[in-house]
């Protein structure tokens, strides 16, 4: 056998890793954690993983399945890394990676976990399951469940969003709906099982687990050329994804192929934060909540237990943080992924590109860094309250004339149709303003663009130096400029002076961007003549719209 098991509790190494376990047979403890031939592995994974089909059994040999017929795989894992590059530029820190979890079979990283634990489960011949979720768990262990022909009892609290419920219902498992917060739910779900003597998922005190999740460490690590990222940053329920992520790490610094171990960062729901409240009282234990106040159930997790635990002494080692964002800042950071970037996901993975932002703005996370996100998933339809009142727009064409198509001369009833089409399109426009972007800088004007498209209807004129920009603000005249300064030849102080020295112009308002922070001198050149200023790296979206919004 090539991996055996430890009892982190008692220390023993010889835990019989040929039968299911609960616990320990020396001394009960319930945190068993299987190891491999780290000597011998790194160099296999350094050299031959990545030739092979992009899922997480590439990793095949870290994973605890004896005989691979017993594998249940859909394809999960192997999710990329990619750059957040409009968010990155916005936040002035370059290299901010989203870990792309959507991309597996039920569009979330649950699919690692159901994988493998469903592979155990059918290796050891059992054929009935309960689990307890807050959603994403049940989705995804219905789907592996049925290829593996076990049957799944879902325990699910009843704050799940119906949309999850019945997917699970879909998948052929049963769902039971419990009243409760998550917590009780568990507890209830293990006292079903135990009475009609069925195998009970035990969630991230199971091996399969965590050591599912660590592979997600080993990929980022392949993706970044083998070396670890300063920060991995998630949205934390019961802890098992960043448990498990810091195994994987730390496996891959036994094996030599990552020198540092990553900060991980564990973002929380400001209404279920029991790993925050404690870490900002230094506490080693989880400061437990009772009754849940978010709508983001997925995360609503008030008794994190041992994984806090865990998460704290790698925090106080290596470094890392607890950070709470409310459910109003991850809908926020869903409309930003969104609409900056073009990324569509669910509250809780928002949660996480919340907690990032903040951690950016509040200095916890220099610019310097490499910073991955773990975009955790995407299994929910958008809801209702998530989208202001008008996000639609209506083109009622009901009145309509019905004319024929497949006459040669247009007839007075067509050019009577087409009329009425485009007096119905300027009713779609209303008041647009008109705004003038002078920036050299082609990633910075496009960042600037994206920001005034994804939240208002305005008409932008671009200029990529200080020349055509003069010209450009001449024949336009718009109702407000972004200027940028820094600029070759014609710098953004001649713009302003041409704007400010031209009776036909002078009125228009300007908006300085700045890379660098200004002199006292240079702030005194400007000075009376920018009605706002902002640092590039320095602001987001929302400030730079109430900037121009307060120009009317
Ligand atoms: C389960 C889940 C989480 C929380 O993960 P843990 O590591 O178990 O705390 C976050 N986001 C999504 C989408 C999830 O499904
Ligand atoms: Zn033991």
């Amino acid at each position: 056998m090539s991996w055996y098991v430890v009892c982190t509790n008692c220390g023993r190494d010889d835990v019989p890793a040929d039968q299911l376990l609960a616990a320990c047979p020396n001394c009960g403890g319930e945190w068993l954690d299987p190891r491999y031939d780290y000597d011998r592995l790194g160099r296999v994974m350094r050299e031959e993983t990545a030739a092979r089909p992009c899922t997480m059994w590439r990793f095949r040999e870290w994973l605890p399945v004896h005989d691979d017929d017993h594998i249940v795989t859909m394809g999960e894992g192997g999710t990329p890394l990619l750059r957040l590059k409009n968010l990155s530029l916005m936040l002035g820190v370059p290299n901010l990676y989203l870990k792309d979890e959507r991309q597996g079979p039920t569009a979330s990283f649950k699919d690692r976990q159901a994988s493998l634990a469903i592979s155990v489960l059918r290796e050891h011949g059992v054929r009935e399951v309960v689990v307890a979720s807050t959603g994403n768990v049940a989705i995804s262990y219905s789907a592996y469940a049925a290829q593996a022909g076990i049957k799944l009892w879902t325990f699910l609290t009843s704050s799940v969003p119906a949309d999850k419920m019945r997917e699970v219902a879909l998948y052929g498992s049963e769902v039971v709906k419990v009243t409760a917060t998550y917590d009780r739910t568990k507890q209830v779900a293990a006292r079903f099982a135990e009475q009609r003597g069925l195998f009970l998922d035990r969630g991230i005190k199971g091996m399969a687990a965590r050591e599912s999740m660590k592979t997600i460490a080993y990929e980022i690590a392949q993706q970044l050329g083998w070396r670890s990222p300063d920060w991995y940053i998630q949205a934390v329920s019961g802890g098992l994804g960043p448990v498990g992520v810091l195994k994987g790490f730390w496996e891959l610094r036994e094996m030599g192929l990552v020198e540092t171990m990553p900060k991980i960062a564990c973002i929380q729901a400001a209404g279920c934060a029991p790993m925050v409240k404690a870490w900002e009282q230094g506490l080693s234990k989880p400061v437990v909540v009772d009754s849940p106040q978010t709508l983001i159930t997925t995360v609503a997790t008030g008794d994190p237990g041992i994984a806090y635990e865990i998460l704290y002494q790698a925090a106080v080692e290596h470094g890392g943080a607890f950070v709470a964002v409310t459910d109003e800042e991850a809908f926020r950071a869903m409309h930003v992924m969104a609409k900056m970037d073009g990324f569509s996901m669910e509250p809780a993975a928002a949660m996480a590109c919340a907690g990032a932002i903040k951690m950016i703005r509040q200095g916890l996370i220099r610019p310097d860094e490499t910073v991955v996100i773990c975009c955790s998933g995407h299994t929910f339809p958008v809801e209702k309250h998530l989208l202001e009142e008008n996000w639609s727009h209506h083109l009622d064409l009901s009145a309509e004339e019905v004319v024929a198509e497949e006459v040669e001369e247009p007839t007075p009833a067509m050019a009577a149709r087409e009329e009425g089409l485009l007096t119905s399109f300027e009713e779609l426009g209303g008041d647009v303003r008109r705004i003038a972007i002078v920036e050299d800088d082609e990633p910075a004007r496009v960042l600037l663009r994206r920001i005034l498209q994804a939240y208002g209807d305005f008409e932008i004129f671009e200029a990529a130096d200080g020349r055509q920009g003069i010209q450009m603000i001449r024949e336009v005249e718009p109702d407000v400029v972004l200027l940028d300064l820094m600029m070759p030849e014609v710098d953004g102080y001649q713009v302003l002076e041409a704007i400010k020295s031209d009776p036909k112009l002078q009125h228009i308002p300007v908006i300085v961007i700045t890379a660098a922070r200004l002199s006292a001198q240079e702030r005194k050149r400007l000075d009376g003549h920018v009605r706002s200023l902002l640092q590039k790296g320095q602001f987001v979206d929302r400030e730079l719209l109430e900037s121009i919004q307060a120009m009317f």
